[in-house]
């Protein structure tokens, strides 16, 4: 990743993680700034730029750093989901990102403030005090690239080692396991993996770790003693895609195991209107859009509901025929 200029707010710049990713980031040249949105979304600056160099932020988070999450987010809905929000933007690029047309700007924001967030997360338990609730952190970037250089990851570890009623996922496409490796594995934490066939991860999943790879880093992670999850999502249409998607369920099965597993979930492509436009607009050519998407009562585009229902059913049914709990398994955003 080739970094123009690394921006550092003077609000954070005393922070000693600051001073940690100065050094380890290798910026063409480092400005102070006193609000990161003043650039960051200033002028659009297209998707696609991220291939040739883009510049960081490294910043204080100032609006809401715990949010709700959308219904049917995470595994057991009847609990209360959160996500909070560590980090704008990801070093991959998958086809469908739901990040491209979501910001103005494909730079990199990463926000350094996390006592603030880990506050806003202290209230949060507090006004649940007599419930499981859950917080997701991946929702605007991937939680397990960068994490050897943001070095954030011990302090969440402390957390939720004092708040054993609260749960921590990390999402991620990362084999960068670092980071876990030096920290040690809690009942309340689940590093859930994001998998798609290997055919499709070979083409949509631009620049990210290949589905062996990722499957590896899942088992490292399960010998140390991890909680971990898995993301069959998004599910693209293929002809092919059952016997693609059952290659996978033994993979799972082979070297995981379905008992390893917390939850499977399952969720099929979709987008935000303009993140479609976008994304239509950045791969004009791309596979995923062969099939017809319609706009939904919450304005998403999907695929008509019955094909939708077609490839849940098929990889649910695929996913228990090779030994996964049907209890494990749940429908995302559906
Ligand atoms: S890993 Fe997630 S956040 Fe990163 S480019 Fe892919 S879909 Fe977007």
């Amino acid at each position: 990743m080739r970094i123009d200029t690394l921006y550092v707010e003077r609000a954070v710049e005393a922070y000693a993680t600051t001073e940690a990713m100065r050094k380890k980031f290798d910026a063409r040249q480092v400005e102070l700034i006193d609000d990161y949105q003043e650039l960051f979304s200033r002028q659009k600056t297209p998707y696609l730029k991220k291939r040739e160099n883009r510049n960081i932020f490294l910043a204080a988070r100032k609006g809401a750093c715990v949010k709700e999450a959308p219904p049917a987010y995470g595994y057991q809905a009847a609990e209360k989901h959160f996500y909070y929000v560590h980090a704008f933007n990801c070093i991959y690029e998958c086809e469908y990102c739901y990040l491209q047309g979501y910001f103005s700007s494909p730079d990199l924001v990463l926000f350094v403030n996390h006592d603030d967030i880990i506050a806003a997360m202290e209230r949060t338990v507090a006004d649940h005090a007599n419930e499981r609730i859950w917080f997701h952190a991946g929702e605007f970037s991937d939680s397990l690239a960068l994490s050897h250089i943001t070095g954030e990851l011990p302090l969440y570890f402390d957390y939720f080692t004092r708040h054993s009623q609260a749960f921590l996922e990390l999402r991620t496409k990362s084999i960068n396991i670092g980071a876990l490796r030096a920290l040690t594995p809690l009942p309340n934490i689940v590093v859930s993996f994001s998998l798609s066939t290997h055919e499709q991860a070979m083409v949509f999943d631009r620049e990210t770790p290949s589905i062996e790879q990722r499957l590896s880093a899942m088992r490292r992670l399960s010998e140390l003693g991890y909680q971990l999850g898995v993301h069959c999502d998004p599910i693209i249409y293929d002809a092919t895609f059952a016997e693609k998607f059952e290659m996978l369920c033994i993979a799972m099965r082979d070297l995981l195991t379905y008992k390893k597993l917390q939850y499977v979930s399952l969720g099929v492509v979709r987008f935000a209107k303009d993140v479609f436009r976008e994304a239509k607009s950045n791969y004009p050519n791309s596979q995923i859009f062969a099939r017809h998407f319609i706009q939904g009562e919450d304005q998403k585009m999907r695929y008509v509901r019955p094909l939708r229902m077609q490839l849940l059913e098929i990889a649910r049914a695929i996913l228990k025929k090779h030994g996964c709990p049907e209890e494990k398994i749940y429908f995302c955003m559906e």
